[in-house]
């Protein structure tokens, strides 16, 4: 049985650390003289650029979007259900990527149609 509560835990928290960390994006992309802060040495090493910097701040964007449409759906009551075919995702699926919105199954169907 999988535990809503819990879900909408992580996806809070992770919610705030995703914002957190698209302030201090935005922050360095206006100022770019200052050294990049210590937690943005494991995710590039390049991040000196600009463009990276942008394409870290649309990842962290989508994956914003992501964790309120999973949000949304556990207000409405749907969130274990997948979106294309409404069978359950499964615990461990959603346990790994809590704001999956599709099963394995249509994941990978999705992934082959491209
Ligand atoms: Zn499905």
């Amino acid at each position: 049985m999988l535990d809503i509560d819990a879900a909408r835990t992580e996806l809070n928290a992770r919610k705030e650390e995703l914002l957190a960390r698209q302030v201090r994006v935005s922050r360095h992309t206006r100022h770019r003289e200052d050294p990049l802060p210590q937690d943005f040495a494991e995710q590039a090493v390049e991040l000196e650029n600009g463009e990276t910097l942008v394409a870290l701040d649309q990842e962290l964007s989508q994956e914003l979007r992501r964790i309120d449409k999973a949000l949304a759906r556990i207000d409405a009551g749907t969130y274990p259900d997948c979106e294309a075919c409404g069978e359950p995702i499964g615990e461990e699926r959603l346990r790994a990527l809590p704001y999956s919105v599709l099963c394995i199954d249509c994941a990978e169907d999705a992934a082959q149609r491209g």
